[in-house]
């Protein structure tokens, strides 16, 4: 082409620009979705912000004050010593701040987890208070189920066209139907499937890993903002062997509820459509093989489900698109650590940096298809599935920590890049009535979306 040409192109291309209105939030989200979703001040509410940190540490200060009241008197009995609140002013805390610090450090003195089951409690009630202009515990549970609904549905859909997947794709279906939603209620009952019976039939109850002294899933308080997927079982300290003791569950810490209230763009309930649907996709997520991380069932039956012959073609889709220099080289530390083996035995071959991070890719795609399908159906212009676009994404815009989510780490690719990869995914792209043959101003624009 002649260089004459490409100038006549691009100053007709000027022209017609600057008679258009500025690009609709559909628009942007073609373009640019980072941008548009965590950047543009537009598309955010700094109020809404602003008020979710504070119902946050409103409530982190009156629930942890009550634990500190005898049970009697609706608390928990977590009694702060003066020793420990003495100890935290010395290191610089306000009197307030080392007060509820040594309540937090009472409630999880060793052996005291009704302690902590009691503060978690009190924190989930309050966090439901607070967001009960904008949704209920009742209406959390319902959006749980309709997202549950179209993800079996989708890996149907998606993994039944081709005779040789179907058994396997209703399999995964199955394991998908069998999750549970545990919220501060079931607490309990989770932490007791973290350990074996013992020779009475007892079995002590571990919640360690939703919430510790130091951190836990949701963090000493149960503030965070964060959710996780889980199968219950325990690892006998000297075989080694992994035992699945049957409750496949996604455990909401009570800090997520609080980001329903950031909803700009009104429907709370599409702040959860991407994020169940990438929770409930992690029990048949791209490497889970029960086969080969030889785990049993408590009366000594192996497993046997096994989901990666139902990934074969996107895990090698993915691991051309997302190689190094698009997701990075693994730390040092990551390819000396014991998920390594695993990850290798799952997948029969040496892993990849792409493998590392295959189940949280397989589980974000999961989210944006049933993202796409609850926008498709229940909303009918480019704009509102933009908006629900927003509101279910804009969670990664930020770390727990306040940074912007721009790093990758050994397991998850950064926010940037999850939330562009919702733009790849054609039939997004379609909903949104976006031009075909583009793609995202992204970092990396020309990578492909893979299909399961
Ligand atoms: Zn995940």
């Amino acid at each position: 082409m002649a260089v004459g040409s490409f100038t006549a192109v691009f100053a007709s291309l000027m022209v017609s620009a600057s008679a258009f209105a500025a690009p609709d939030l559909a628009q942007q989200l073609c373009l640019d979705p980072w941008t548009a979703i965590c950047l543009e001040p537009a598309n955010r509410s700094a109020a809404l912000e602003k008020s979710v940190a504070q119902a946050r540490a409103r409530i982190r200060r009156e629930a942890v004050t009550q634990a500190a009241l005898p049970k009697a008197k609706g608390g928990c009995g977590a009694t702060p010593s003066p020793e420990m609140i003495a100890s935290f002013k010395e290191q610089g805390y306000s009197s307030d701040e080392a007060r509820i610090m040594a309540i937090l450090d009472a409630t999880h003195d060793m052996g005291q987890v009704q302690k902590v089951l009691c503060l978690g409690k009190i924190i989930e009630k309050k966090v439901f208070l607070a967001i009960a202009p904008v949704m209920t515990r009742e209406q959390v549970l319902k959006t749980f189920e309709d997202v549950r609904i179209e993800l079996m549905a989708a890996i149907r859909e998606q993994m039944s066209t081709d005779p040789a997947r179907a058994a396997l794709a209703e399999e995964m279906a199955s394991l998908v139907a069998k999750h549970q939603f545990i919220l501060s209620d079931r607490y309990e009952e989770y932490g007791q499937l973290q350990s074996p019976k013992d020779a009475s039939g007892k079995r002590q109850v571990k919640i360690e890993w939703i919430s510790n002294p130091d951190s836990g899933i949701c963090g000493p308080d149960f503030l965070t903002r964060n959710m996780f997927s889980t199968s219950t079982g325990y690892v006998d300290a000297k075989t080694k062997q992994a035992t699945h003791t049957g409750l496949l569950g996604v455990v909401g810490c009570p800090g997520q509820w609080l980001e329903l209230l950031n909803v700009p763009f009104g429907k709370p309930e599409q702040v959860l459509w991407q994020v169940f649907g990438h929770e409930l996709s992690h029990q048949v997520h791209a490497t889970r093989n029960r086969v080969a991380d030889k785990v049993v069932l408590e009366d000594g039956t192996a497993m046997t489900f096994n989901a990666v012959p139902n990934y074969t073609s996107w895990i090698s889709c993915v691991n051309q698109a997302y190689a190094v220099p698009v997701l990075p080289e693994l730390s040092s530390s990551a390819k000396e650590n014991s998920y390594n083996k695993f990850l290798e035995a799952e997948l029969g071959r040496a892993p990849t940096s792409v493998d590392w991070r295959l189940n949280e890719l397989s589980a974000d795609d999961w989210g944006h298809i049933v993202l796409t399908r609850l926008a498709s159906k229940r909303l009918s212009t480019p704009v509102e599935r933009g908006q629900a676009a927003a509101n279910s994404m804009r969670r990664l815009c930020r770390l727990p920590d306040g940074k912007l989510g721009v790093t990758h780490t050994d397991t998850h690719p950064s926010g940037r890049f999850r939330i562009e990869a919702l733009l790849r995914q054609q039939p997004f792209r379609e909903a949104l009535g976006c031009a075909t043959g583009t793609t995202p101003g992204a970092e990396r624009p020309d990578l492909v979306s893979c299909r399961f």
